[in-house]
This record gives structure tokens, C-alpha cells and sequence, in this order.
């Protein structure tokens, strides 16, 4: 076989496992032999994500309404928890304290074994129907909810399952997981729960896969594969997103200790959480893909017996849509030690044989530190580029997967280019020329002017070393003791994840073993082919999900790990780069860069992937002052000509104190309004301590209070309608989020800590009553800020390319004063 033939060859296969690949990574065509009615669950997705709804609001009260109504019309007995929840968020500085008024709804279908007198656990269906206030929800968490109430139809009209079925569409999810916590610690039925699935989206399409399980999960994953035989899912994701600040309403009923199946879909990410989570902008495949996992799930574990309790974790993956394999965790550990076992001998007889020695693999291992050196620099100048432009790592994230597409490109030309350059040998020049160019653009990018001259420090030696001495064999011996090593870190801290590692590398290494056998040309190349596919069917679904996942703002980390897995089937690699001696690595590389330059450079917002921008109403009810107000300094077109001349660029800290943020402000008119009250219902001393009582009340119904109680105040203790808060400097309870926490710890530091501050949604008409105990008789100050959702009628019209910024107090009046108490 001639080079040009395997070039052409290698290439093609190369694009067709990637493609297949990327497909894993979509949802299936929606699957005509289900009983769901389709043409339902779009309806009730459009219904309910006919406008943003966050908890509190008129329009979710209106959704909780068709919700209720819905299942009453099923003939399910359903009911309305109306529930207040206060905690502290591990994740949250200690002086910030939430507190919720969550109604749950919660319909059930009653089992046989009830009846029978001898009752099983019950099985949960949970989704959220709350929206944020920045976004409608059609996939956060519309599908969901959509889903279980369709299956809910099905299974009520359909013979009595043997659990009772609870479905539970909570409230309050988006701003704090309240409504689980008020299900899951107040309800008195939360008690008989056995198993919680949980439906949950962060995204608008792709595939729907089943994400975290509960601890021994091992009972639970025979049965879903059971349930779901085309089910997408991999232990490595549940290891992943243990050790990730992420939360859904499972993190609740998994801490206290109920068993647990999560399912999401996350691609689409800039729709999640902003106006463009739209019903018409959920994909029908992926809407229907998560009905039939609701369905599927649900039928399967509610007429099971007694479900079996927690046994070990097992190793679960797809190497193809509906293909999955799945091992306990000792199969787990015994088929790593025996794939390291081989990979060990293999190394020793490489070093016996003279095929590598410790000094090549030393050159090789400089040889690698310097082309990761090479690919994080270039996407992590990319990367920061984009932050200083205006909504730059936005516009990257509006375009899906078409930047990962382009990094790829750039990624396999530079590993290519690079390799060929070390078979070369690097000029002098070319070393400078590289160096300098990598240089200028971490300064270009706005990167400190350390990382350039730490990167020239580094680079410099490094290459001019590895210039004569390294070759590419080094580079993939090097690069194969790597994944070794990961491999077996992999295997020693989380066995179950460690498949991601040992099956590539037992593929690569078979690979190895055999091409010694081979001494025709055209045997080689099979075996260089056939040793790619298990690399090429597990690491590329994972490297596109990571992207989606988190590598949007920081694809350095996954294009690092998509150069080692390129290095890992480095002779498929080398043999795309055989035509034209290295100059198809040069096109390669020059089309990535180019790719990569529309990316960053390219579109711009449009209808379907709009603008973020801030713009809320402030009135400073102390100075009877009205405001517009943008937290974006650079504004776009729309907004800048609204703010007009008169525009002054002030700071957060002018209507609240001590938080400091840059802002645009405009003063306007101060319209009629109607502030919050706080008054004063009881002051009393009680064993020589001050108790006082006070009663908020909002009569605009704002959705979000927040009140700031000096830190200095003397306040030993505090409750809200009876409920207890933990007072800042005083320990929570354990929370099986701690952990989790340590991690992202002290993250809202900037935020004054001279105030506690309690974070209030969805305060009841008739307001809610706070006492508090005082170790000390002075006068104290308390700032009430409160975010009614929605701008005044005199509040400019968005274009259609615009839309409120997510995360932020965008489209909404807020209201701030200060009240003293003496
Ligand atoms: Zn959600």
C-alpha cells in the first residue's frame, strides 16, 4: 500500500469513528413503539414554559394550577405542600442565609401492595416546575415535569403497579432546592420513599443520559438496563459529577440517605437559564427520549418486589447508542491490574529488546511536557481573549459545539506539525520564531506578562534540547507510559470511572504487541487501524460531553486530554500525516487556526441565540430616587442609546453599601411605589435578653427579598415563622454537601461580610414573621432590598436580539431601604 492510499485511508477512518462518535451524543429519533402521545407532552411543555415562572410568581402559581388540575383529571389524589424552608447553602459564604416558601405538588398513584397489607417503599418521579425568572424553562425543567405528567396519564389509566407511585413536581429548585428539602425533611410520606428518579435538563437537545446514581449502585444498574436496554449513561460521569459543585433536588433526597437515578441532556448550554429556553427551541427528540426514560424507569421499578437495598457500584459505559457494558467494581480492578500488568511487561521487554531505553524515554516525556506546554498556551490565550471582548465566552458558548469542532482541528494539526518537527529536528530558528510567536499572543490575549515569560523560560531549553535528541517514537512511548499512569490513578481512586483509561490503553497495547509480529506492510496498518477503535468509540463521546459539560470556558483542559488521546493512537495519527512528507499536518493546522478564527471571531447575537444584557430599576426608597441601572459597562447598541448622555458610570455601592460592582446608572423619574414594611409587633426582654418580633411584608408581592442584618447587631438566634436560622459563626448541621463545599469555599468574598444576609423567595401575601433575640440593647440598622420580577410600563422594548442577562437582576424593579430600630 502506497503512502498517499493510507493517508487517505487513515483519514477517512478517523472522520467516520469521530462522526459516529459525535452522533452517541444526540438524541435518538423519537421511538414510534411507546405508548407516550407525543402531541401531549409537547402541549404541556408549551404551557408551562409559556413564560419565565420562578418560584413565587404569579405565572408559576398559574402553572402550579395547570399542573394540579392536570393530575386531579387523572383521578390521582394529589395535594399541595405548602412548606417554608431556611438553610444555609454550603456553598454560600456563612453570613448568607436562604429562606423559601415552596409549594410542592404531589400527586399519588397507590399501589397493590398497600392494599394487600403488606406495603413496599415508594417509588418518587421528581422534576421541578419552576423556571428561573431570566427564562421560560421549557427544558429546565419543563420536559421533565412534561414527562411525569404524561406518564402519569399512562400508568393511571393502566393496571395498579405493586408501589405507590408518588409524583412529586417540586417548587423552588432554581433558587435553592427548596422544594425537595421541603418535601424530603418536612413531609411525613417522605419517610416510605425507596427510590427517587429525577428528571432534569441543563441544555435544549442532545441526548438524555442517566448522570448520577445514588452510593451501591450496583442492584440499581441492573435494573435500569433492564428497564432501558438503550440507555445512555457511564460510571464516569457519576465520579465526575460527585466531585463538581453541581446540585439538583437528588442532592437532597441522596443526603438523606434515598436511593436515586438522575437523568439530564446538556447540550444547547446557552439556553439554559436565558430567555431562549423556549418550547420551540427544545428538541422533540430529546423531549420525547426523556419520556420514554420516565417511562421505561418508572413501570419497571413500581412493579418490581421488594427493591434490593445498597450493594456495590459497578462500572457502567455505552460504546454504542443501546449498547451497554456493564461489570461489577472487582471485574473493575481486575481487569485494570491485568491491562497495567500487561502494559508493565511490555514495557520491560521494550526496554530489554533496545526498542526504548530510560534515556529516549526521558527525551519523549520533555517532548510531551512541551507539546501540552504548546496546547494549553494556545487555547488558554483563546480563552482569555474572549474574556476581554464583550460577551465574548458567550458568543463561543451560542455556537454549540462548532468551537470544539474548530479546537479539534487546530489540535490534531499542531500534534501532527509537532511530531513531524521533532522527526525533523527543530531548527534555532524555528524554535525562537515558535517561542516568540506563543509569546505575543499570551500578551495579545491579555494574560499576564508572567505567563509569556514563564512560557519562553520553559520552552526555549526544552525544545532546543529535545531538538536532536527526541523523535516521535519517544513522543508515543512517553505518551503511552502517561496513560498508564493515569490508568492507574484512575483505577486506584475511583475503579469505576477507570474505564475510560484501561480499555483504550489495553486496545493500543494489544496494538503494540502485535505490530512486533507483523513484518508486511499492509498487516501493520490493519493493526494500526483495529487497536484505534475502542480508543476512538470511548474517548471522543467523553472529550464532546466534556466540552459541553465545562469546557466552554476552559477548553484548554480538554483539548490537553484530546492531544493525549491523539498521541495514544499516534501510528492512526502518523499515518493521516504520511502524504506529502508532513505537509498535510501544515493544512491540517492551517485550517484549524483558520476554523478557529470565525469562531472567535464570527457571528455575532442574533434572534435565536440573543444578547445578555442587564438593565433593571432601581428606586432608593431612603433618597426617593429612581434609577436605571446596567451592571454592564460596555454596553451594546440597544442599551448604550437608551442609557443616553446622561449616563454616568457609578457603583452598586451608591444604593448598597459595601457591595462594590461597577455600574452604569441614569436617574429617571421616580414613579408611585409601594415599598416593603418591616414592622415592629413585639419587643420584649426575656432572661435579660432583648426578644423582638417583626413582620415583613411586600405589597408589590416582590419575588425575591433580600434583608441585611448588621453582623454587629448582637443577633444570638433567629427564626422565621417558627422556623429556626442558624445564626452566622454557629455550626450547621452536618450536610452530606459539606464536602462537596470544602471546594468552593470563601467563593463570594468580594460580598461585605459586615452583613447577614437572608435571601428570601417567594414571600407569602400575608407577609411572614421574624424573631429575633438580641445579646444587645442598641440600636441597629436593617436594608431591605427587594426584586419585584418585571419592569415598570416606562421601561425601554428589547430588540429582538436582546434579552435579559441571565444571573442577574435584569428586568425587575428593585427597591432598596433602610430601616433603624432603636
Ligand atoms: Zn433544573
Amino acid at each position: 500500500m502506497v503512502h498517499w492510499q493510507k493517508s487517505l485511508i487513515s483519514f477517512v477512518f478517523l472522520s467516520v469513528m469521530l462522526a459516529f462518535a459525535y452522533l452517541q451524543t444526540q438524541a435518538p429519533a423519537a421511538r414510534a413503539d411507546t405508548s407516550l402521545d407525543y402531541a401531549a407532552l409537547s402541549r404541556h411543555v408549551s404551557i408551562i414554559a409559556a413564560r419565565p415562572h420562578p418560584i413565587g410568581s404569579v405565572a408559576n402559581r398559574e402553572v402550579r394550577d395547570y399542573i394540579v388540575e392536570y393530575f386531579e383529571s387523572l383521578g390521582l389524589e394529589t395535594e399541595v405542600q405548602k412548606a417554608t424552608v431556611v438553610y444555609r447553602h454550603p456553598f454560600q459564604p456563612e453570613s448568607a442565609t436562604a429562606i423559601g416558601h415552596v409549594e410542592n405538588i404531589i400527586a399519588r398513584l397507590p399501589g397493590t401492595s398497600r392494599a394487600a397489607g403488606k406495603p413496599v417503599k415508594d417509588l418518587v418521579l421528581m422534576a421541578h416546575y419552576d423556571s428561573r425568572k431570566d427564562g421560560p424553562g421549557a427544558g429546565d425543567d419543563a420536559s421533565g415535569t412534561a414527562s411525569i405528567m404524561e406518564v402519569a396519564r399512562i400508568m393511571a389509566a393502566g393496571p395498579a403497579p405493586v408501589h405507590d407511585v408518588i409524583f412529586l413536581i417540586t417548587d423552588g429548585e432554581e433558587m435553592g432546592l427548596f422544594g425537595a428539602q421541603g418535601y424530603f425533611r418536612q413531609h411525613p410520606a417522605a419517610r416510605d420513599v425507596g427510590l427517587v428518579l429525577n428528571f432534569e435538563a441543563r441544555g435544549s437537545y442532545g441526548t438524555s443520559s442517566m448522570f448520577e446514581t445514588s452510593k451501591g449502585n450496583a442492584w440499581l444498574i441492573e435494573q435500569l438496563l433492564e428497564s432501558i436496554p438503550d440507555l445512555n449513561a457511564g460510571s464516569l460521569s457519576y465520579e465526575i459529577y460527585q466531585r463538581m459543585p453541581n446540585d439538583t433536588d437528588m442532592s437532597i433526597s441522596r443526603g438523606e440517605g434515598i436511593a436515586g437515578l438522575n437523568f439530564a441532556f446538556i447540550s444547547g448550554l446557552y439556553d439554559y437559564h436565558a430567555s431562549s429556553d423556549t418550547p420551540e427551541n427544545l428538541d422533540k427528540d430529546t423531549l420525547a427520549q426523556q419520556a420514554n426514560y420516565v417511562l421505561a424507569s418508572a413501570q419497571h421499578f413500581a412493579n418490581l418486589g421488594e427493591w434490593q437495598s445498597a450493594t456495590g457500584n459497578k462500572t457502567y459505559f455505552n460504546i454504542w447508542k443501546g449498547v451497554v457494558v456493564s461489570y461489577g467494581q472487582g471485574q473493575a480492578v481486575i481487569f485494570g491490574v491485568a491491562v497495567l500488568l500487561f502494559g508493565l511487561w511490555l514495557f520491560v521487554a521494550a526496554l530489554r529488546s533496545g526498542a526504548i531505553s530510560w534515556r529516549s524515554l526521558g527525551t519523549g516525556l520533555l517532548s510531551l511536557l512541551a507539546l501540552i506546554i504548546l496546547v494549553s498556551n494556545v487555547f488558554e490565550s483563546l480563552i482569555d481573549y474572549q474574556r476581554t471582548a464583550d460577551a465574548g465566552i458567550a458568543r463561543l458558548i451560542s455556537l454549540g459545539e462548532w468551537p470544539l469542532l474548530a479546537y479539534f482541528v487546530t489540535t490534531l494539526g499542531l500534534v501532527g506539525w509537532f511530531a513531524h518537527a521533532l522527526k525533523r529536528g527543530f531548527g534555532k530558528t524555528g524554535i525562537y520564531i515558535v517561542v516568540s510567536l506563543l509569546a505575543l499572543m499570551c500578551l495579545l490575549a491579555g494574560r499576564p506578562w508572567l505567563s509569556a515569560v514563564v512560557l519562553v523560560l520553559i520552552l526555549i531549553p526544552v525544545l532546543r534540547f529535545i531538538g536532536s535528541r527526541a523523535s516521535p517514537p519517544n513522543l508515543w512511548a512517553a505518551a503511552l507510559v502517561l496513560w498508564w499512569l493515569l490508568a492507574a490513578l484512575a483505577l486506584y481512586l475511583a475503579p469505576n470511572a477507570s474505564y475510560m483509561f484501561i480499555w483504550p490503553l489495553a486496545s493500543v497495547l494489544l496494538g503494540v504487541a502485535l505490530l512486533g509480529r507483523y513484518d508486511n506492510s499492509r498487516g501493520r496498518f490493519v493493526v494500526v487501524l483495529a487497536s484505534s477503535i475502542i480508543p476512538l468509540i470511548l474517548l471522543p463521546p467523553f472529550i464532546v460531553l466534556g466540552y459541553l459539560a465545562l469546557g466552554s470556558t476552559m477548553p484548554q483542559g480538554i483539548m490537553i486530554l484530546t492531544a493525549l488521546s491523539l498521541l495514544l493512537v499516534w501510528p492512526l495519527i502518523r499515518a493521516i500525516g504520511l502524504l506529502a512528507d508532513g505537509k498535510l499536518n501544515m493544512a491540517i493546522l492551517g485550517a484549524g487556526l483558520l476554523m478557529t478564527a470565525v469562531v472567535v471571531f464570527g457571528r455575532g447575537f442574533d434572534t435565536r441565540h440573543p444578547l445578555g444584557e442587564d438593565l433593571f430599576y432601581a428606586i432608593d426608597v431612603d433618597q426617593q430616587q429612581g434609577f436605571w441601572v446596567s451592571s454592564d459597562v460596555r454596553p451594546g447598541s440597544w442599551l448604550s442609546e437608551f442609557m443616553g448622555k446622561d449616563t454616568s458610570e457609578d457603583n452598586m455601592s451608591r444604593l448598597l453599601p459595601g457591595y462594590e460592582q461597577e455600574v452604569l446608572i441614569r436617574e429617571t423619574p421616580l414613579p408611585r411605589f409601594k415599598a416593603a414594611t418591616l414592622e415592629l409587633s413585639n419587643d420584649q426582654s426575656i432572661d435579660g435578653k432583648r426578644v423582638i418580633s417583626l413582620h415583613l411584608q411586600s405589597p408589590v408581592g416582590a419575588e425575591y427579598v433580600n434583608l441585611l442584618f448588621p453582623t454587629d447587631a448582637g443577633i444570638s438566634s433567629a427564626s422565621v415563622n417558627g422556623f429556626p436560622i442558624v445564626v452566622p459563626g454557629t455550626k450547621t448541621e452536618v450536610d452530606s454537601e459539606i464536602k462537596k463545599a470544602d471546594a468552593m469555599k470563601e467563593k463570594d468574598k468580594t460580598q461585605s461580610e459586615a452583613w447577614w444576609r437572608w435571601r428570601w423567595y417567594g414571600l407569602p401575601e400575608e407577609g411572614a414573621d421574624i424573631v429575633l433575640t438580641l445579646t444587645a440593647d442598641r440600636p441597629f440598622e436593617v436594608k431591605i432590598i427587594e426584586v419585584d420580577y418585571g419592569m415598570p410600563k416606562e421601561a425601554p422594548l428589547r430588540p429582538v436580539d436582546s434579552m435579559p442577562k441571565p444571573y442577574t437582576w435584569s428586568d425587575s424593579l428593585v427597591m432598596f431601604q433602610t430601616l433603624e430600630f432603636d
